[in-house]
């Protein structure tokens, strides 16, 4: 967080880019996979609030590990298997923890974008036997309603300007590219699965194009 300014870009953030986020605060995070800083954003145009974890110095000419987690109450709290969401947080905790460098950008746009209740009413669906994809369909919901516009915003605000992505997904490369950050790398990421979410995560690569191997 000291060195914001070193040896940053001319072009980073992109000339003219109106940053609508702002840091509320920040402190530490002591936690089982590792020391973190924690720090708020809010959203200056919405409700949206974000929450970002920081380890290291954030340069503007270092490629950073970063990881975009979009909020999963039933997976990164009660544990659900249904999705591959909380292993994933976990292990990009733990990959950042190993680097000594690294942020992840935690957006509460849980169930990608419909929020928990209507998430809730998803599940309810695919409990009769529809898949995530035709679920979301089924309420009158898009496939994937998240943007990532602002955790850009928050990158830049961090001071990082080239980031190597913990992801599969190709929508948040390529929303981040958009916005103006360097992609020096894709890291994949693939954890073990219980059976509900090796299904999930199927749909997810044959519907959405996530890139998994397995
Ligand atoms: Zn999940």
């Amino acid at each position: 967080m000291e060195n914001l300014t070193i040896d940053k870009p001319v072009d980073c953030p992109p000339a003219g880019r109106i940053i609508t986020v702002e840091r509320v605060a920040t402190a530490n995070l002591p936690t089982e996979r590792g020391n973190f800083r924690i720090a708020g954003y809010r959203s200056l145009i919405s409700d949206e609030e974000f929450v970002v974890l920081i380890k290291g110095e954030m340069r503007a000419e270092v490629p950073t590990l970063v990881r975009i987690h979009s909020q999963c109450l039933t997976g990164d709290v009660f544990g659900s298997i249904k999705c591959d969401c909380g292993p994933q947080l976990h292990k990009a905790m733990e990959m950042i923890e190993a680097e000594g460098r690294g942020a992840i950008v935690y957006q509460q746009q849980e169930g990608r974008g419909i929020g928990i209740l209507n998430k809730i009413r998803a599940y309810a669906l695919q409990d009769e036997g529809a898949d995530t994809v035709e679920a979301n369909e089924k309420l009158g919901f898009a496939i994937d309603a998240r943007t990532y516009e602002q955790c850009a915003e928050i990158l830049f605000d961090l001071g990082l300007c080239q980031v190597k992505v913990i992801s599969n997904n190709p929508d948040k490369l390529r929303a981040l590219e958009q916005a103006g950050l360097t992609i020096a790398e894709r890291i994949p990421i693939e954890v073990e699965t219980d059976a509900p979410a090796a299904h999930y995560l199927k749909v997810k690569k044959e519907k959405m194009g996530h890139l998994l191997n397995s």
